[in-house]
């Protein structure tokens, strides 16, 4: 099930950061920070009533760049429409309804996509002396009067969001139920690291536009293919540059649309340049797919450019990994999109992955490699208390999440936890997909 996507626009000052930082308070537990890829949050997931989405941050607007606040309003408002399944419009009640407001609001109301309208700073002491009506006059519906500073109204805004959702039930937790035989693949990586070419070449014809000039805009593509009996939905950020004149702000873009892809996505292809090597952004990307438990091939592009002798595939992997040591089960592919060297590998290896990131492992088999990893390596004592396991047993799939059941989950380390994936691994594969562990506590 893929989640939904929220993002906030609006102008400068409204609190949008505060709505964001507001709804994010609440991570979810099973996923862990990555490392180097948190530090500048983007985006959010969010748990309300039982459904997750992820929330956009499409980032401040600079009031001292040359360029002008009403382009950067306009350059949000599109990555939010482009991006977004739903779209909050925030304004400010205080200051009351401006022109900004009116031309941000003429965009969302020509784009196809749902907005919900939050007027804002709307606090208990001024929630009568303001009048929230006047912005019936954008055109967008009901507005609804929240506080993000003070948390009040988020019930109601997220109502409303939730429910604009096309599948209004939304994403539940663990549960993976409407996938159809497809396999989506999110192609992404940098400008000019050969999307399209490899896109192209992988289609077999020329159907996506390829271009050496920088700056080509055009839609998202998702192509469909059918490739010895099986369909591929490959998903592709490759025509989506913006001209922003802000380089925190075109960064912030490219990793807007890679999360939109990447939640639509089973199979993650991060492509790398091989004269660059894995750059920071590749990092950020790859983190984005590991946080949202997706399959991940790093394909290594413009390879037929690499001087080779017999040691450069292990010396190049070995860099890979350091690199990206937080994703030590991702599969690594040397390709060249050019002359479609190994790009049938490609094909087995997004099966492959595919077919793990959706593995079932029966709970008896389970618990018979858990039963072995427990004599192998006992479980650590705190203090004298010892750690017990006693079971676990498979939830969800997409990626395969697991349930261990232990005595005190205080004493359950994070690196036992890995020592118990790493034996699972050994047994089943699971080439390609990350696994989840959720730990609980049973009494006896
Ligand atoms: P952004 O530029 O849209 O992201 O706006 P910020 O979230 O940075 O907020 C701008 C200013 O408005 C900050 O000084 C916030 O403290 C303030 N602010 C945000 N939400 C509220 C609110 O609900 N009530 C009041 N009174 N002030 C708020
Ligand atoms: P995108 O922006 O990621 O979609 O990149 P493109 O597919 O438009 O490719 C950017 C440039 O790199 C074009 O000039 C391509 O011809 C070139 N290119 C793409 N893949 C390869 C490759 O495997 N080898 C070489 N030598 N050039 C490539």
């Amino acid at each position: 099930m893929k989640k939904n996507i929220v993002a906030v626009v609006g102008r400068p000052n409204v609190g949008k950061s505060s709505l964001f930082n507001a709804l994010s308070g609440k991570r979810i537990s099973i996923v862990e920070d990555t490392p180097g890829v948190t530090r500048d949050r983007i985006y959010q997931d969010v748990e309300w009533g039982g459904r997750t989405f992820t929330l956009i941050d499409t980032g401040g607007i600079e009031p001292d760049t040359s360029d002008s606040i009403m382009r950067q309003m306009r350059e949000q408002a599109e990555i939010a429409i482009e991006t977004a399944d739903v779209i909050v419009f925030m304004v400010d009640g205080r200051s009351g309804l401006m022109d900004a407001d009116q031309q941000v609001a003429d965009m969302l109301r020509r784009a196809d996509k749902p907005v919900v309208l939050a007027v804002n700073k709307i606090d208990a002491y001024a929630r009568d002396s303001i009048n929230i009506y006047e912005f019936y006059e954008l055109g967008l519906g009901d507005p609804i009067a929240v506080s993000a500073a003070n948390r009040q109204g988020l019930g109601d805004l997220l109502e409303e969001v939730t429910g604009k959702f096309s599948d209004p039930e939304g994403f539940r937790n663990g549960e993976d139920d409407d996938h159809d035989d497809s396999i989506s693949v999110a192609v992404i990586g940098k400008p000019n690291v050969g999307k399209s070419s490899m896109i192209n070449k992988l289609i077999g014809d020329d159907r996506l536009l390829v271009s050496d000039i920088a700056g080509t805009t055009r839609d998202a593509v998702d192509t469909e293919v059918t490739h010895n009996g099986r369909r591929y939905i490959f998903i592709d950020t490759a025509g989506l540059r913006r001209k922003s004149k802000i380089k925190e702000q075109l960064e912030r873009f490219m990793i807007i649309r890679s999360v939109g892809a990447i939640e639509r996505a089973d199979v993650a292809v991060i492509l790398i340049d091989a004269e660059e090597g894995v750059t920071e952004q590749d990092a950020r990307i790859a983190g984005i797919a590991h946080e949202n438990g997706k399959a991940i091939i790093i394909a290594v592009n413009k390879w037929d450019l690499i001087e080779k002798d017999n040691k450069t595939v292990n010396e190049y992997t070995a860099k890979i990994r350091s690199v990206l040591s937080f994703i030590p089960y991702a599969e690594i592919v040397f390709i060249s999109a050019k002359t479609g060297q190994r790009l049938n590998r490609l094909y087995d290896m997004i099966d492959t992955v595919s077919e793990n990131h959706a593995l079932r492992v029966q709970t008896g088999v389970l618990n018979e490699v858990l039963t072995q990893a427990l004599a192998m390596q006992q479980p650590p004592s705190d203090k004298g208390r010892p750690l017990k396991v006693f079971y676990m047993t498979q939830v969800s799939v997409r990626p395969p999440t697991f349930v261990i059941f232990v005595n005190d989950k205080e004493l359950m380390h994070f690196s036992y936890t890995r020592y118990i994936e790493n034996k699972l691994r050994e047994a089943f594969g699971f080439k390609g997909t990350p696994l989840r562990f959720i730990i609980r506590e049973r009494k006896d």
